[in-house]
């Protein structure tokens, strides 16, 4: 299965899961190794650039990813 291509650069499971290893890993079957496409995060990497992905914002975060992509 396709991994995401920001896989080694996102920051999101080191700021914000390293404590919950299990959550991790779901997240990271779910999307990180699966629907990536569908990650808010993936989603603000391709539209607007790594600098622009806010450290928490969680990869099912869709509404926050058109919020930002809207400018807001
Ligand atoms: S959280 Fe989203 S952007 Fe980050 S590696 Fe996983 S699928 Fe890619």
């Amino acid at each position: 299965m396709a991994e995401c291509v920001n896989y080694n650069k996102c920051s999101y499971f080191v700021e914000n899961l390293k404590n919950s290893p299990n959550t991790a890993s779901m997240v990271q079957n779910s999307y990180c190794r699966g629907k990536f496409e569908q990650c808010a995060r993936f989603i603000i990497f391709e539209k607007l650039g790594e600098t622009r992905v806010p450290p928490d914002l969680s990869p099912s975060d869709k509404q926050r990813a058109e919020k930002i992509l809207q400018g807001g």
